[in-house]
């Protein structure tokens, strides 16, 4: 997972070995063909891919990495209060904390233009397209809108499914 041509191989459909315990239903994991919509464990990989490449790239940028993580942390913390909440409505208010998040990403991406020349985005760019193919439609959206925020995107996707237990936790819902 951590060979940056990984991806590269894949699409030279090169033979992908089935490790124990990986299942996949979609057919990407063996063919490397992206199908119109991925199954649930190959869109779950490549949500951790998309985040695990994400991690490479601001390791190399550390005060970039800094801002990220504070939007993030504060983002997670506003988006399950939203959550706990009783009052109002959870859910959009989870989702609007989201979408501040999104844009205080695409502050960060603007403020610091000049050391990303110095990171290959390629590879984060190509992982963010293979998660557009998830299943589930608010991972699809979310991926799409938070991809063009820059460099926190996928964490922001790992928010969205931290924020869907909570959802899916509530009485009636799912
Ligand atoms: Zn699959």
């Amino acid at each position: 997972m951590d060979d940056l041509d990984d991806l590269d191989d894949l699409d030279d459909d090169d033979e992908v070995l089935e490790l124990p315990g990986e299942h996949c239903a979609c057919g990407y994991l063996h063919t490397g063909v992206v199908p119109p919509q991925l199954c649930l464990d190959c869109g779950d990989r490549a949500i951790a891919r998309w985040r695990d490449e994400e991690k490479r790239a601001l390791n190399l940028l550390p005060a970039y990495a800094a801002d990220v993580e504070r939007v993030l942390r504060e983002t997670r913390d506003a988006q399950r209060k939203a959550l706990r909440s009783r009052r109002g409505e959870p859910f959009s208010d989870a989702d609007w904390e989201l979408d501040k998040g999104g844009r205080r990403l695409a502050r960060l991406r603007r403020a610091h233009r000049d050391e990303l020349t110095r990171v290959g985005l390629d590879r984060w760019n190509e992982l963010a397209g293979l998660v557009a193919h998830d299943r589930r439609e608010v991972t699809r959206k979310t991926a799409k809108r938070m991809a063009k925020r820059g460099l926190g995107a996928a964490a922001m996707v790992e928010l969205l499914h931290d924020g869907s237990v909570y959802y899916f936790q509530q009485p009636g819902r799912g």
